[in-house]
């Protein structure tokens, strides 16, 4: 998963860029980076790490002149945690600066990469990513637009993609819808971005999605749709609605709010727990369908954990005896709350079991008189390979475990999950139109090869610049 945000047509843009970066900093928090160009040249400053920090000293958004920029904020899918591997890429196209911003992951990229350096490429990354590139190069057409369209006809995969080019920025989509992606103005401005949340810190309107398919650019003449790539069939990652974006957001043309709620109120209809006296939530991912769980099941709300908002990367390596410090650090209870009650506890998803095993032996410690676990979506067990970053399946404790052993394993007195028809009639559109991968195990596009997330890493150490 990564956040990307596109500004056209503003003296501010880079700044803009910036403030669409800090709205989406859930979507990657590894780094970040902003391209600029300014009609001359372009300008980049990119950083590991969180974009405060990126952008910490004032001078670095002066030195990003220009009235278009792209800037992306990094969750790795494909390819190591190292500087060069932080979008926006840039590269020359014979003498022409191209910068893209890739929210997705590509597949099947093996065959294609090791083709393409048998012919003389020379990759600088080891992202997915920079193949597009490589095909935009060896691509005829007369503007960038139209060789990045030929070479997205050539690729697999999840792409909301951004390309800064001198022609203006172009938006595009892969024929699922995978990720979201969404366009807005500000005045004169055109705005695009992953999530509305975005638009509305910088005060933009939405307008529309960028639609499956669509390769889109944007310059003074407007917003243009240069090609369709064909077969558009949405297959929107429905992970979305139950984790990733905001609950402010709205993708996909719905309210992530009221979709979560939904999960919500379907998971207190398929499994409920008469007699908890309390719902909790596990702040901030499940509080939304924490709600719509009270709402239908008319269990007191309250709130027994604590999150600390300040807590960064975990500086405490995971020697046993620490490891309960990571949630302890980033969580504590309300003791008051949770004493002598029969507690529900809800969550948006369990993946390796890790979070929420500690968090029950938190909450042991306040207390309570029973601990049930409800989980507002399926049991995760497949690999995905259209952006998120979930582990092998060998880590998946639904992948591995019963749900008996879950709950053992947790040490709980009930678990229970929501089901995949539970999830999908939560959902505002037909059951076909989402991805449902990592749940069901039906991927959408036959995958050739199961992508690792160091599949480019040279088997020989890299040079070492510094
Ligand atoms: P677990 O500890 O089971 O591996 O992870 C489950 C927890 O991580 C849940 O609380 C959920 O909100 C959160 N989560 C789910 N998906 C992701 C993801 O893709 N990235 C991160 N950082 N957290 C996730
Ligand atoms: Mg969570």
């Amino acid at each position: 998963m990564c956040g990307i945000i596109g500004i056209y047509g503003n003296p501010e843009a880079a700044t803009l860029v910036y403030l669409g970066l800090y709205a989406q900093q859930h979507r990657g928090q590894e780094g970040a980076g902003i391209v600029s160009y300014d009609g001359e040249q372009v300008h980049r400053h990119m950083g590991q790490g969180l974009v405060a920090d990126v952008y910490s000293d004032p001078g670095t958004l002066q030195a990003l002149p220009g009235s278009l920029a792209i800037g992306h904020t990094r969750y790795s899918t494909t390819g190591g945690l190292d500087a060069k591997n932080i979008g926006p890429l840039l590269f020359n196209v014979e003498e022409t600066p191209v910068s893209v911003a890739h929210n997705g992951n590509l597949v099947n990229l093996g065959a294609m990469r090791r083709q393409l350096q048998k012919e003389g490429a020379i990759f600088q990354t080891t992202t997915d990513t920079e193949i597009i590139v490589h095909l935009m190069a060896r691509a005829s057409g007369e503007r960038m637009a139209d060789r990045l369209s030929a070479a997205l006809e050539q690729v697999e995969g999840a792409f909301s993609l951004l390309v800064l080019t001198h022609e203006g920025i172009i938006a595009a989509r892969d024929p699922y819808g995978w990720r979201p992606f969404v366009l807005g103005r500000l005045g004169d401005t055109w705005v695009a971005a992953s999530e509305t949340c975005a638009l509305d810190l910088i005060g933009a309107k939405e307008l529309r999605d960028v639609e499956p398919g669509e390769v889109l650019l944007i310059n003074d003449d407007g917003l243009q749709t240069v090609h369709r790539l064909p077969e558009q069939r949405p297959k929107h990652c429905i992970f979305e609605y139950i984790y990733f974006s905001r609950p402010d957001s709205r993708i996909y043309g719905a309210n992530v709010d009221k979709l979560r709620r939904k999960l919500g109120k379907t998971l207190a209809e398929e499994a409920p727990t008469p007699t908890a006296d309390i719902v909790i939530s596990v702040p901030d991912s499940s509080n939304t369908a924490t709600v719509g769980y009270a709402s239908r099941s008319g269990i007191k709300h309250e709130i027994g954990l604590i999150r600390n908002h300040y807590v960064g990367r975990s500086f405490i390596r995971p020697e046993q005896e620490l490891r309960d410090l990571t949630v302890k650090l980033k969580f504590n209870t309300v003791k008051g709350v949770l004493a002598g009650r029969e507690v529900v506890i809800i969550d948006d998803s369990i993946v390796r079991g890790t979070t929420m095993r500690n968090l029950v032996r938190l909450l042991r410690e306040a207390g309570p008189k029973k601990v049930h676990v409800r989980i507002s979506s399926s049991p995760i067990r497949h690999h995905c390979q259209f952006g998120l970053d979930f582990p092998t399946e060998e880590e998946l404790i639904a992948n591995q475990r019963t749900k008996d052993q879950i709950e053992a394993y947790l040490g709980v007195d009930s678990l229970m999950y929501l089901s995949l028809e539970g999830m999908l009639t939560s959902m505002d559109q037909p059951p076909d139109h989402f991805c449902t991968a990592c749940f069901s195990g039906e991927y959408p596009i036959t995958l050739n090869e199961v992508g690792r997330k160091d599949a480019f890493e040279p088997s020989k150490p890299e040079f070492d610049d510094h």
